[in-house]
């Protein structure tokens, strides 16, 4: 079993400090390596790394491999458009970025209570109908981020719908505020293609308290830990796709490795691991970056809690966390600068409370 699609919000950079950086030779070795380990689907959209993202896949796939052997999705900003018409204008634009006059599969981006609304409101559901018609979208969707109740609406209202595309891990499987099982279970029921994103939490999972480590150990002493993650995803039935996004050979070989399913033993040992990571995790934060961008006051807010949050897995280790707090104040607002508008948190995927995690970090390190 290997359901790993390739995606590109998050891509290998030549400048750690900036995502739009592409290291255009590593990507084309990890392109190239994933399509001949059997990879065929990369998942894109307009707004990844600032448009960057559907331009580096016209460059490393599109014009270095023939088209029948792979499959592209991307995704429309529903949510930005102000008209109908606007979506063709966009749609015509991505066309060009990445290089192709036909999706594979094209998505609806990000939609929630709010989104939805939106896309009501300028017939999104119509352009999509009507991009599948003209030839120009094999399969249509929509990736989601709210609750299942909205979702089971949607899908009752669009069963034109082919696929939706869900945030799944362990870690929220069973989580009151995120709800993934349940999320799950409403795209089963409506019979959709199920494509999972965020299987390892912006790489949350990857590296999880040692405690929990050694109970995964215990079982497969040889196997990485973002593994786990993707193995239990890949394990779900429904699932068609696991897109994972990468930026270096080490983990695209891991990642491409044929996957047993989760044993029911195995699961019981997941929900103690979430149960460690929980109690271990300050900020739940997946790196997303769906927040800065709306930032009036340009603070780098996933990079604050990802210092935050190794600051709390060692606390004695301030001194090597507060110099890189320091360099990025040198190009980004502070946390205590917040002026708690809440347009991060409107965005944010992970419904974290960001302004008064802001206080945490700026309280810890200034
Ligand atoms: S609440 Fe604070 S961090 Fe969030 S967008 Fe407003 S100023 Fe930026
Ligand atoms: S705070 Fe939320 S939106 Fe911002 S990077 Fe983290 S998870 Fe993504």
């Amino acid at each position: 079993m290997n359901k790993t699609g390739f995606g590109f919000l998050r891509l290998p950079r030549i400048d750690a400090n900036d995502e739009k950086s592409v290291d255009y030779q590593l990507l084309d070795q990890m392109v190239d390596t994933f399509l001949e380990k059997g990879g065929t689907y990369f998942d894109t959209a307009y707004t990844y790394l600032g448009g960057v993202s559907e331009e580096a896949l016209r460059k490393s796939l599109v014009e270095r491999h023939p088209r029948n052997v792979f499959q592209i999705a991307t995704k429309l900003p529903g949510y930005k458009v102000k008209s109908y018409e606007e979506c063709w204008t966009l749609f015509e634009e991505q066309q060009q970025r990445c290089g192709v006059s036909c999706f594979d599969v094209y998505l609806l981006h990000w939609l929630n209570d709010k989104n939805y609304t939106l896309a009501e409101q300028y017939d999104e559901f119509r352009f999509l109908r009507e991009l599948k018609a003209a030839g120009k979208a094999k399969e249509i969707g929509f990736s989601y981020h709210d609750g299942p109740e909205l979702l089971d609406r949607i899908l009752t209202a669009h069963p034109e719908v082919d696929i939706v595309q869900i945030q799944v891990n362990y870690l929220d499987w069973n989580s009151e505020a995120l709800r993934a099982k349940e999320l799950y279970e409403v795209a089963a029921k409506h019979n959709k293609k199920i494509i999972i994103m965020e299987p390892v939490k912006g790489g949350n999972l990857a590296k999880i308290p040692e405690n929990a480590e050694q109970l995964l150990k215990q079982f497969r002493p040889d196997e990485s830990i973002a593994s786990w993650a993707i193995r239990f995803a890949s394990s779900l039935d429904q699932v068609a796709i696991v897109l994972i996004g990468m930026n270096s050979m080490e983990q695209l070989h891991d990642n491409m490795r044929e996957l047993d399913p989760v044993t029911s033993k195995e699961l019981r040992s997941l929900e103690k691991v979430a149960e460690i990571i929980r109690s271990n995790t300050a900020i739940p934060c997946t790196g997303c970056n769906y927040c800065a961008p709306n930032c009036p006051m340009h603070i780098a807010i996933p990079r604050y809690f990802a210092i935050f949050n190794d600051y709390k897995r060692n606390p004695d280790e301030m001194w090597k966390m507060k110099p890189v707090y320091m360099e990025i104040k040198k190009t980004f607002s502070s946390p205590s600068s917040c002026i708690g508008c809440q347009n991060c948190e409107r965005n944010c995927p992970q419904k974290l409370g960001i302004v008064e995690y802001l206080k945490e970090v700026a309280q810890a390190f200034e």
